[in-house]
């Protein structure tokens, strides 16, 4: 399996498309699903969502606000 480090989702406020670029060490791999901050930088949008993540990096869900338990802000790749 090839390890793709790119996720591709659309932002919770705007349902726009974003690109953004997660590792492990971006989370806090004690307990999943593991939360992430992304920002949308986006110049109508720029909000943040906190987005759950499975041991795989895949997002299983996100939250509009910024939730407890994340380790990281990341911003998404315009
Ligand atoms: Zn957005």
């Amino acid at each position: 399996m090839i390890f793709i480090p790119l996720r591709f989702n659309y932002c919770p406020h705007c349902n726009k498309k974003i690109i953004f670029k997660i590792e492990m060490e971006d989370i806090d791999s004690r307990q999943y699903p593991a939360p992430v901050y992304i920002v949308h930088k986006d110049e109508s949008c720029n909000k943040l969502s906190t987005f759950y993540v499975d041991s795989l990096l895949r997002v299983s869900y996100m939250e509009l606000e910024k939730k407890k338990g994340g380790i990281k802000t990341l911003e998404t790749i315009p």
